[in-house]
């Protein structure tokens, strides 16, 4: 099968894109499948994978409606079981950034999507599957079944996933044909078009697939929602029939406490009770907080931004304060959310640490050191931070929304059952209720909260179950 996206780890990554690009191909080759995986070459992936790229041929490729062709070239790199195609043209692909605006990012998707189908033909290579990734890859099934259809190519199923619906490629009709060289059919209200004269991407994409996946069950259910539908609700209940969720799952070879080389302390579930509370302090050490293994540490690693659900720990972070939390904010974004994490830092020194960047290996120590991590978001298709968070023997405090619901069985008191605290509606009362809840487990029912620790740990979050569940549907439209 081949796999067509805009990015993936560890050449080029902005999001949880990046991450299933890579992690999910790796484990269908484990399961034996084979697998191609089509990215465009940008010129700001590193040195060092460049160089071990191979030349395996070039063409020209007509791509507009007036004729005008451009270069496609493909740079070959094979590793661990997996063969990645860079599309080379330097036209399109000289930014250190893989987007940048919208004018330029549509000419250039349009060309990639045609190009990397185009780049499978002149290889010889005919999947039974094509799998292509948000509305950067979302006209590969369009001019699959369109211009491709009687190529060598043409009789491959396509499935389509949706990372994040609040991007579509929306863009001027005109100059959407204009760069894909499209027919004029497929330019109607049930396909490409949007509000009369805009062109959506995605939504061509998600009309012509042959299976449309989220990256969960809540989510692919939400997305048929005005609420969180993002103009499309109508059209994905439309297409509901071909519609499914499947969760994401983490990296094991990255995401492990008993080897991870970042951790000052490495633990599994045999003595996870003793070894993190040495991250803990650790971690304490490493930030400038009160040394003391007995306080509460709170973790959020996020990017910040209005999809976060910082509004509502912005409102009550103050209510946090008792002598007996400590709160650690790792991220970056919106200008509002740095400042008042950074204010909040000044406000309650050694109780709060803000740290305002992108750092992995702070991201390490803090999932290895924290007892509870926060994920309040608006929205979260997947999310991976609940995910390593578990993994990590934390116990996640999220808002019941997307992957988050899906993933994380609220504690129940009764039956000592469950995988963190949960509350629904998006209200900061309801998340200080939840970390309230939280907080009474550790400091009056230890024992209970240990379980739970233990529990996450060895809940399985891989990518073997979700790679097993594409597997199936990749079968079962080729059958
Ligand atoms: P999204 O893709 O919406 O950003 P996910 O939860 O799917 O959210 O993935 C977030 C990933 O990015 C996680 O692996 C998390 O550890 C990492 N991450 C987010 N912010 C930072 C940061 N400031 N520093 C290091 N890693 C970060």
């Amino acid at each position: 099968m081949a796999f067509i996206g805009s990015e993936c780890y560890p050449f080029v990554k902005t999001g949880g894109l990046g991450d299933v690009m890579y992690a999910l191909p790796k484990e269908l080759a484990k399961q034996n499948c084979d697998v191609k995986v089509i990215l465009p070459r940008y010129a700001c992936i590193p040195e060092k994978y460049q160089n071990k790229m191979v030349y395996r041929g070039s063409f020209d490729m007509n791509l507009c409606s007036d004729g005008r062709s451009f270069y496609v070239g493909i740079m070959e790199y094979v590793w661990d079981g997996v063969v990645y195609d860079f599309i080379d043209n330097q036209e399109f692909f000289t930014n250190g950034n893989p987007y940048t605006n919208l004018i330029d990012d549509i000419p250039k998707f349009c060309y990639f999507s045609k190009a990397a189908l185009a780049a499978l033909n002149y290889m010889d290579w005919e999947p039974d599957i094509i799998h292509c990734h948000d509305w950067q890859a979302a006209l590969v099934p369009v001019y699959l079944d369109t211009m491709f259809k009687d190529t060598p190519i043409g009789r491959a199923k396509t499935v389509l996933t949706i990372h994040n619906l609040r991007f579509q490629g929306v863009y001027d009709k005109k100059m959407i044909s204009y760069w894909t060289g499209l027919p004029d059919y497929v330019f109607n209200k049930d396909a490409l078009t949007v509000k009369w004269l805009d062109a959506n991407m995605l939504k061509g994409g998600l009309t012509y697939a042959d299976a449309i996946t989220t990256v969960s069950g809540t989510y692919a259910w939400e997305i048929q929602t005005p609420e969180y539908g993002e103009d499309l609700d109508a059209h994905l209940r439309y297409h509901s029939g071909k519609l499914r969720g499947i969760v994401n799952g983490i990296d094991y070879d990255i995401w492990n406490p008993a080897t991870d080389p970042r951790l000052a302390n490495n633990y599994d579930l045999g003595n996870v009770l003793t070894e993190k509370r040495k991250n803990k302090k650790a971690l304490q050490e490493e930030l400038g907080l009160e040394v003391d293994d007995g306080k509460f540490v709170i973790g959020l690693v996020s990017r910040l931004t209005n999809q976060k659900g910082l509004d509502l720990v912005n409102e009550i972070l103050p209510q946090l304060i008792d002598g007996n939390t400590q709160i650690v904010i790792l991220g970056t974004g919106d200008a509002q959310y740095e400042d008042s994490f950074r204010y909040y830092e000044n406000a309650y020194k050694g109780q709060v640490c803000s740290n305002i960047m992108y750092d992995e290996t702070r991201a390490h120590h803090i999932y290895a050191g924290a007892d509870a991590l926060l994920v309040p978001s608006r929205f979260e298709p997947c999310g991976l931070t609940q995910l390593i968070a578990m993994h990590y023997g934390d116990i996640p405090i999220v808002r019941e929304t997307g992957g988050l619901k899906d993933t994380v069985e609220p504690y129940n008191e009764f039956t000592n059952w469950g995988n963190g605290f949960t509350f629904d509606r998006y209200e900061s009362g309801l998340l200080l209720d939840a970390i309230n809840r939280a907080k009474t487990l550790y400091f009056t029912n230890r024992w209970c909260w240990d379980e739970m620790v233990q529990r996450n740990m060895d809940k399985d979050v891989s990518w073997e179950s979700s790679a097993r569940q594409y597997r199936d549907l990749y079968v079962d439209l080729t059958r």
